[in-house]
């Protein structure tokens, strides 16, 4: 895990949690708007719309970064508040009912920022970090390929060295948000001869320039923030490598584990208990069943109960296999426990959602989108199991890896990626 500010002389040496509670509440209330419901079906927003949204999300990342708030356990010499992840659990309670910059969290924070923290060089962090902090720079992640996925390791975009530049050709795909975004992290093969495992590298990407086209697909709901980039002589300095050459799955080994583990991260910014609770969010159970005028059905009560529990468990299971990984009982591998918990329950809560708005979840008025809202995000209930590596994958991880149970069959382990039959190729 990354040296945070955890150590018992570091925390001694930082802000009280009580006075940072009180200066953060003051400084919220002049500072940060109140937060707005979303009215509009995801989906739906036109493209200046989204733009405008991300240039929301900036500011409101600047102003955080103003106050001193911005990247709370990240070192203050790359622009962080250099305070621990209990301040962030503050911070998180305190945020609730106030906008907040939701788009600048995952991935930028983390796996990004998190991964530039531990792997990258002084002056990559000095060059990224201040401007992520400051939402200058919002990241994205390039893992996935039209031919490899769940196996991010069978990657064949590949990078071939040309003194210090690195030429990169391939295609990544399922970038969220790329069209919007400034860089990301591209795990990328360099070498051919070797197992699979041994022979990528990690590159930092500045997504729109010469080299990339970057194209668009539509999801289910309407969404357009998938993308697919096709790289052509992509030029990229070797200044821009994250980690050494070949040794990409150390980087990316932890990278995954961030991005799984985001769930239970002290990287980022999230309101506490977001959707999961009764407060203030407008799709909580209870404010959806008000809407609907079936507050005292009794069906109805049953799913909010459903929900409820569901949310608590999520929340404090997540909370305890976070505590147990940092206080080294479980190692870094029982993340996926709390990524398969989060992705299964956000799947039944988006289920339990459309029952509770009924018909409103199906056919609805213009003025009433928020129902509307719900209904759409029925239909990609499932994505929560796949984004971040499916819930599938991680229940191998964890039997493999946490419960020490066997490992599936691997027969492409020892061998030079090249010879590994692919694509009906033998
Ligand atoms: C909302 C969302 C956001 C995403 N954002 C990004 C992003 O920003 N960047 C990015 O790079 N990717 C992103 N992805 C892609 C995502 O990481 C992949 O879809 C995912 O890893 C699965 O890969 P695949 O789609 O190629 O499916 P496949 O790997 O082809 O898998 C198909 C099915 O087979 C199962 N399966 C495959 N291998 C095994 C195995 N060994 N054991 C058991 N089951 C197995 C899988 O679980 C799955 O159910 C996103 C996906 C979604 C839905």
């Amino acid at each position: 895990m990354t040296d945070l500010a955890t150590d018992v002389d570091a925390v001694n040496d930082v802000e009280d949690l009580e006075s940072f509670r009180s200066r953060l509440r003051a400084w919220l209330k002049d500072n940060m708007p109140a937060e707005v419901p979303r009215t509009a079906v995801r989906g739906a927003l036109s493209d200046e719309e989204e733009l405008a949204d991300v240039q929301r999300n900036r500011d409101l990342q600047r102003k955080l970064y103003d106050g001193g708030f911005a990247g709370i356990v990240f070192p203050k010499e790359y622009g962080g508040a250099g305070l621990t992840p209990a301040h962030q659990a503050v911070f998180n309670s305190e945020i609730v009912g106030y906008q907040f910059p939701d788009r600048t969290q995952v991935p930028t924070f983390t796996p990004c920022a998190a991964v530039i923290l531990e792997f990258g060089t002084e002056e990559q962090k000095r060059q990224h970090l201040p401007a992520i902090m400051k939402g200058e720079e919002i990241w994205m992640q390039m893992l996935s390929e039209p031919g490899s996925g769940s196996d991010v390791a069978g990657a064949t975009t590949t990078a071939v060295r040309d003194g210090e530049m690195w030429v990169v050709n391939g295609s990544k795909i399922w970038t969220t948000g790329a069209w919007w975004s400034d860089w990301a992290l591209a795990l990328v093969r360099t070498n051919w001869d070797v197992p699979k495992h041994r022979g990528m590298s990690v590159f930092m990407v500045k997504i729109h320039q010469p080299g990339i086209e970057v194209n668009r697909i539509e999801m289910l709901n309407g969404a357009m923030e998938f993308c697919q980039e096709f790289m052509t002589d992509l030029h990229i300095p070797d200044s821009d490598r994250i980690g050494e050459v070949d040794a990409g799955w150390t980087v990316g080994t932890k990278w995954m584990y961030y991005e799984k583990s985001f769930n239970i991260s002290p990287f980022i910014t999230r309101p506490a208990g977001r959707s999961t609770e009764g407060g203030g969010s407008s799709h909580s159970p209870v404010a959806v069943a008000r809407r609907t005028g079936r507050l005292e059905d009794p069906v109805v009560r049953q799913l909010i109960g459903e929900s409820h529990s569901l949310s608590l468990v999520n929340k404090e299971a997540g909370a305890r296999i976070g505590r147990a990984i940092s206080g080294g009982h479980f190692n870094t591998q029982a993340a996926g426990l709390a990524r398969i918990l989060g992705g299964v329950t956000a799947t039944q809560l988006a289920t339990l959602n459309f029952e509770l708005a009924g018909a409103a979840g199906v056919v609805w008025d213009e003025d009433d989108e928020e129902l509307g809202a719900l209904g759409v995000n029925f239909l990609v209930r499932q994505s929560s199991q796949i984004g971040g590596g499916t819930t599938e994958m991680s229940r191998n991880v964890v039997s493999e890896r946490f419960l020490g149970m066997p490992s599936e069959a691997r027969n492409d382990r020892d061998m030079a990626f090249r010879d590994v039959p692919r694509g009906g190729r033998r």
